[in-house]
């Protein structure tokens, strides 16, 4: 047996606490910059790239897996609607929650005149908001089914050589999956055990990969400070939209720990231990498609949700559902309203809100910074003044990065939540079974 090691997650904050440190402290230094950027930052993208490298393969390889194991048709049916049925109702509470706040709080109100023209000078970050605007409404041009037509690849292979077309490799491994289920076991049994054992790899990657994990995140959370130069000024000015987002985040987390307590009926502290590493990736990564394989794991080997169920829920889920997105959204539209178009702010348009921050959620990407992209689309539906909408996200933007990775973790939260819910209404909950990336050494 190895020496007792601190438990994984202790070890990531321990990193993650020191990064910061390191990163307050270079900012100090005239050559921290060049440093961290030559010397640091580095080991951060080099995780994030593995974390990536694996997560195309694992979606294959546990989708096909998953569905080809259930017996019929049925079942997955069962399971699907299940996911989509729990999908719509975290993302309906988080806009929800999200709207009611910031309609209580009111953050816009409590903003003074000059912070909003500070933000709106704030000419550093203007660049930024352009592009995010253009990518949007590249978007918007599309005809309204656009979304479907995404989803179904015209080349496999070149969707799985691209992770922005995530989506397009569910839809091929769902249709392969349920496919096999079509055909007699004993015609399909060599390719079932090959994705059967082709998961297993992937998997103990991850925990190989992870082994590095605390050292990657020092990496990147130093990078990250010394990168960003925050403005503590302005991010002051916008203590209020901040403090009313995360109260949203916090809230949600209180919904998704009850009904892990009532539906799932397990204990919300040990799901939050078990999931506690995906939820510090997500953090550190602001990614939910870089965090996938860890969420993965963490939910088949830690919390005991079957293959089956994991293999389907998650990976749809990263793309699907991002109710810290939607969330952010509603308080973020409400807010950007309140300034710069007050009329504008009605319940007709907090009801259109509620509809397109609920697709604006299952349209974003899983990276950094998507959920701001897709905020243009929810403004835009209201009927936001189009001469006002770099205004609008340059009010916003300096603090959009640390909410960013707070909402990040909502959504891995979330996925994880409802694929352990799916899991125990179906009865694919088991006891968990955690494997080390050495437990097979240690067997001599
Ligand atoms: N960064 C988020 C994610 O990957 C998306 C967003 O809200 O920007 O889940």
């Amino acid at each position: 047996m190895s020496i007792k090691k601190l438990p994984l997650h202790w070890r990531i904050m321990a990193g993650m606490a020191a990064g910061i440190a390191a990163g307050i402290a270079l900012t100090y230094v005239p050559w921290g910059n060049d440093f961290t950027y030559n010397w640091i930052k580095p080991w951060g993208d080099i995780f994030i790239r593995m974390l990536k490298m694996i997560a195309i393969p694992l979606i294959l390889a546990s989708l096909v897996k998953g569905i080809s194991d259930m017996k019929d048709i049925v079942k997955f049916k069962t399971i699907g609607l299940r996911t989509l049925g729990w999908y719509m109702l975290t993302t309906l509470t988080a806009i929800i929650i999200g709207l009611t706040l910031a309609n209580l709080i009111r953050p816009g109100s409590k903003i003074s005149p000059e912070t909003v023209r500070k933000l709106e000078q704030n000419l550093g970050s203007s660049q930024a908001v352009s592009r995010k605007i253009e990518t949007a409404l590249t978007q918007k041009e599309q005809p309204a089914l656009q979304f479907l037509v995404d989803m179904v690849p015209d080349n496999v292979f070149k969707a799985m050589s691209d992770n922005r077309l995530m989506l397009q490799v569910i839809f091929f491994a769902v249709f392969l999956g349920i496919t096999m289920i079509l055909i007699p076991p004993h015609k399909v049994r060599t390719v079932k055990s090959f994705f059967d054992g082709f998961n297993e790899i992937i998997l103990k990657m991850v925990d190989l990969i992870m082994l590095f994990a605390p050292w990657a995140v020092f990496a990147l959370m130093t990078a990250l400070i010394v990168s960003t130069g925050a403005d503590w000024g302005l991010m002051k000015g916008l203590l209020w939209y901040a403090l009313t987002v995360v109260a949203g985040l916090l809230l949600m987390i209180g919904f998704y720990m009850l009904l892990i307590k009532f539906v799932a009926k397990k204990d919300p502290w040990w799901f939050l231990k078990q999931i506690s590493p995906a939820q510090l990736l997500a953090f550190s990564t602001s990614s939910s498609a870089a965090t996938l394989p860890v969420t993965m794991e963490r939910v088949e080997e830690h919390v005991g949700v079957d293959k089956e169920v994991a293999g389907f829920v998650l990976p749809v889920g990263a793309t699907v559902n991002m109710d810290g997105t939607s969330l952010y959204q509603a308080v973020a539209a409400v807010f950007i309203l309140e300034i710069l178009w007050p009329e504008g702010l009605t319940l007709t348009n907090q009801l259109k809100i509620v509809l397109t921050a609920l697709f604006a959620s299952i349209g974003a990407a899983a990276v950094p910074g998507a959920g701001m992209v897709m905020l243009v689309i929810v403004l835009d539906a209201v009927g936001f003044p189009p001469d006002k909408l770099a205004a609008g996200l340059a009010l916003i933007f300096a603090i959009d990065r640390p909410l960013d990775m707070l909402r990040t973790v909502v959504n891995v939260t979330g996925d994880a939540t409802v694929s352990t819910l799916v899991a125990k209404t179906t009865g694919k909950l088991h006891r968990p079974k955690p494997k080390e990336w050495d437990d097979y050494l240690d067997r001599k």
